[in-house]
């Protein structure tokens, strides 16, 4: 199914992002995690690109057919461009046509200083207008509630996401945010701005301190008060802040419904334990 469709029934659309095993896992842990994920009965599951991916049959294309074929779950595939080519792009829609892939969620990628990007697609736009003038798949993209960190502000970020939906995104996914106020200052201005796709607000539980002190400093979320207060408290001890980090997740997923998101994206970190903790506690919520 390609994943606009989803938000056609006006229910709120729950959906998971996992990523592939790293260069020393195996398929097997992706299995785990997809056992895990699955009966929580996703919208659907995304897989992510790029860092690791290298295992024999798990790559994000194979991932994103086996959640398909085999879970019988809706997937889209992750992939970005800043060090493609074109002849690499051809390579990947031959691929995605033959593996019935539908979905492709088109990113540019982080610039890495010390690889000299390519330059056939400077942005994830230029990506979308050229697969989807040779391809049936669809597309959606990333958006950053507080703006991406290379934008200057919020407003010129939303002129260029205005660029990516004209090319072709039909559903956009959001940078993780631990302030809703946040996220709903954005989806006025993108609203205001003719946006009207749908957008999913991404959500990252926040189960271990530090590993979100790296990601908050990578993409510059805002941390409300009631957010580092609970890491002050609790970073030092692993099972409360897993508890105190699904109980927040939980929260704002719950004012995000209340407030009428059109979806919600969960960053599981391929642990469904936490996915789990975290679906049963909003299930009602979201199907009503
Ligand atoms: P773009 O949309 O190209 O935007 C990048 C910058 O260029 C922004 O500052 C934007 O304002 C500006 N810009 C965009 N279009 C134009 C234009 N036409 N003219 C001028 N300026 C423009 N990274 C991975 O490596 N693998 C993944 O699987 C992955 N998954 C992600 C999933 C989500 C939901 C999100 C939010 C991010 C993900 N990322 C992933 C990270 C992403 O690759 C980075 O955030 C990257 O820096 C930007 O990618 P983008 O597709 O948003 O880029």
């Amino acid at each position: 199914m390609k994943i606009p469709d989803l938000f056609k029934s006006g229910k709120t659309v729950f959906s998971f992002e996992i990523f592939p095993p790293k260069k020393d896992g195996s398929i097997e842990t992706v299995y785990k995690t997809l056992d895990g994920l699955s009966d929580l009965n996703p919208d659907f599951i995304s897989v992510t690109y790029g860092a690791g991916g290298s295992v024999p049959g798990a790559s994000t294309r194979e991932i994103a057919c086996i959640i398909k074929e085999k879970y019988h779950t809706n997937s889209i595939a992750h992939l970005t461009c800043v060090n493609s080519t074109k002849e690499d792009i051809d390579r990947f829609i031959e691929e995605f046509k033959l593996s019935g892939i539908e979905n492709v969620l088109a990113l540019r990628g982080d610039i890495n200083p010390e690889i000299e990007p390519k330059h056939d697609f400077p942005h994830a736009s230029d990506l979308i207008s050229y697969m989807k003038a040779r391809s049936n798949l669809s597309f959606s993209g990333a958006c950053y509630p507080e703006g991406h960190t290379e934008c200057d502000n919020l407003d010129e970020d939303i002129e260029n996401l205005k660029i990516k939906v004209e090319a072709g995104a039909e559903h956009l996914i959001s940078q993780l945010f631990f302030d809703n106020s946040a996220f709903y200052r954005f989806i006025d201005k993108a609203r205001a701005k003719g946006i009207n796709v749908p957008i999913e607000a991404g959500i990252m539980p926040c189960v271990n301190a530090k590993q979100i002190q790296r990601m908050v400093s990578m993409c510059g979320a805002s941390l409300p008060q009631k957010f580092t207060r609970l890491i002050a408290k609790y970073g030092e001890n692993p099972e409360a802040m897993r508890d105190a980090g699904i109980a927040y997740a939980a929260d704002q997923i719950i004012d995000l419904a209340a407030n009428g998101v059109d979806g919600v994206h969960l960053y599981t970190m391929n642990n469904p334990y936490i996915a789990r903790k975290i679906s049963e506690s909003v299930s009602n919520v979201l199907k009503s």
